[in-house]
Formats: structure tokens, C-alpha cells, sequence
């Protein structure tokens, strides 16, 4: 399905990105697994990539910092010579009640989950412009789309990637470039594993379909999006909730 395509998964060293990266390798991409500081799980990632008979590289990259993501695309294009799918995975949470967050959690999480997202998409815009084709898929959140006490920063980061998501799509979509955003609910990975079981227990009676989300019910998203199946798709907002924002 994508066959001779190369795609770029940010913070794909675990969890949601992890399993991104090795769907689409699974399918014919060349995927680069992004990460920032867990070098070793990115190494894992492509080795499992690779013994499945795959295609992979992991490439160091900090997504907050503008001159790096500038490097590590500008790396793919002189290795590759192209980029068809760029998906804006990497994210981190700072969660506390509005009255105690400090301004240096409110600006890490803006900066590498919304400002991270920018800058890959500025600086790969010119390439996927000049090839007239490619496909990026930001990661929003349930968070960004309802709001969540204890979680100002990251939800106004997810909300501002639906804003960033929808910009990109009709400033890009006459040159034949897509670009839509996914907003997962409850996952489980590590971002979510530090919860207690009540609250969990809590969130999951919000859920019509009665369980949380596996990072395959991600990745099957992610894929569709990044294929030619979702053509005529774009600047949407695809919840994979289990119904938690109906
Ligand atoms: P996770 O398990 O904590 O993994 C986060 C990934 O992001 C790691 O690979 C991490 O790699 C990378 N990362 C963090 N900061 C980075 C940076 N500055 N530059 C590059 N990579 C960076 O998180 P997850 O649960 O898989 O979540 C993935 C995405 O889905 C996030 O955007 C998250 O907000 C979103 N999401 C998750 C849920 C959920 O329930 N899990 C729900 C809604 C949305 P390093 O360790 O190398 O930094």
C-alpha cells in the first residue's frame, strides 16, 4: 500500500509513534523512527522493523527546536530525495491544576507538542510543495477537543494543533497535499500508565465503546491517512476515541 513512500514518524521510540512507524513500515514505507533523548528504544523499534522484513533509520531529533527539525529533514531529503508522509507524533505531558502550573510547563508542552508540529511541517513544506504530493498527520487529542482539568497547557497544545492542522490543509491542498490531524482518547502507554486505577476506572465509564484504545487502534488511522484511500480527505479532525467525544 506504500510502497517506495517515506515517512517521518515523530516520537516514534514507544507508544502511539512506535506502533505508527511499524504499521506503515509493515506496508511498505521507508519510516524514519524519531526520537528525541531514548535512543536505545528507537534502535529497538527499527530493529523490529527490519526483522519483519521491513525498512527503517532512527534519527535523533528534538521536534521544539527549530533548526534541528530543519536538519533532520534536510538529512531525508539528501538521503531519500523525497517525503510522502510526515506524521507529528512526539509529545509529552506536564499536567497540573491551572493555579499551580509554572509558565516553564506551560511553555515546554506548547513548544514540543504545537510548536514541534510547525516545525516540521515549515520546514518540510517546501519539499512536499516542490513534489506537489505528500500526506502529514498531526496527533491531537480528546484533550484538545473538550478541554481536561489539570491540563491547560496540553489541551490548548492540542487544540492549537487542530487550528494548525486546518490552516496547513487550505494553504496546501491545491498543491495536492493533505493534511489532517487525529485525536486519540485513552490510550494506554507509558503517558497514561502513571494513572491511578480510579481515575481510569472513571474515564472509561465516559466511553460508549467500554475499554480504552490500543496504539493499533491509532496506527490503523494513521494509516489510512497516510494513504491514497484518504485522497479526498483533508484539514479533518478524526477522533479515535470509542465515542468519548460524541
Ligand atoms: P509516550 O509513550 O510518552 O511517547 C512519547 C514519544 O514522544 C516518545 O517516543 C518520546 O521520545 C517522544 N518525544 C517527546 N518529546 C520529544 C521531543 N521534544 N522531540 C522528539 N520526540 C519527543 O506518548 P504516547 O502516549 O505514545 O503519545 C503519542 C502522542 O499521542 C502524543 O502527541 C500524545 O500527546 C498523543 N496522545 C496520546 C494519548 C494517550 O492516551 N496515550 C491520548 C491523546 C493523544 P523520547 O523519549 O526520545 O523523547
Amino acid at each position: 500500500m506504500l510502497k517506495d513512500k517515506v515517512a517521518l514518524v515523530t516520537g516514534a521510540s514507544r507508544g502511539i509513534g512506535a506502533e505508527v512507524a511499524k504499521t506503515l513500515a509493515g506496508h511498505g514505507a521507508f519510516v524514519y523512527v524519531n526520537y528525541n533523548g531514548s535512543k536505545s528504544r528507537a534502535d529497538e523499534v527499527v530493529d523490529e522493523i527490519v526483522k519483519a522484513g521491513g525498512a527503517a533509520e532512527a534519527i535523533q531529533c528534538d521536534v521544539a527546536d527549530f533548526d534541528s527539525c530543519k536538519e533532520m529533514i534536510d538529512k531525508i531529503i539528501a538521503d531519500k530525495g523525497r517525503l510522502d508522509i510526515l506524521v507529528n507524533n512526539a509529545g509529552i505531558t506536564r499536567d497540573d491544576l491551572l493555579m499551580k502550573m509554572s509558565e516553564e510547563a506551560f511553555d515546554a508542552v506548547i513548544s514540543t507538542n504545537l510548536k514541534g508540529c510547525f516545525n516540521t511541517i515549515r520546514h518540510a513544506s517546501r519539499y512536499l510543495l516542490k513534489q506537489r504530493s505528500g500526506k502529514i498527520i498531526n496527533m491531537s487529542s480528546v484533550s484538545g477537543v473538550m478541554g481536561n482539568a489539570g491540563q491547560a497547557n496540553y489541551s490548548a497544545a492540542k487544540a492549537g494543533v487542530v487550528g494548525l492542522t486546518k490552516s496547513v490543509a487550505k494553504e496546501l491542498s491545491s498543491r495536492g497535499i493533505n493534511c489532517n490531524a487525529i485525536a486519540p482518547g485513552f490510550i494506554e502507554t507509558e503517558m497514561t500508565a502513571a494513572m491511578t486505577d480510579k481515575a481510569k476506572e472513571a474515564t472509561i465509564a465516559m466511553i460508549p465503546l467500554g475499554r480504552t484504545g490500543k496504539v493499533s487502534d491509532i496506527a490503523g488511522a494513521v494509516l489510512f491517512l497516510a494513504s491514497d484511500m484518504s485522497d479526498y480527505i483533508t484539514g479533518q479532525v478524526l477522533s479515535v476515541d470509542g465515542g468519548m467525544c460524541i
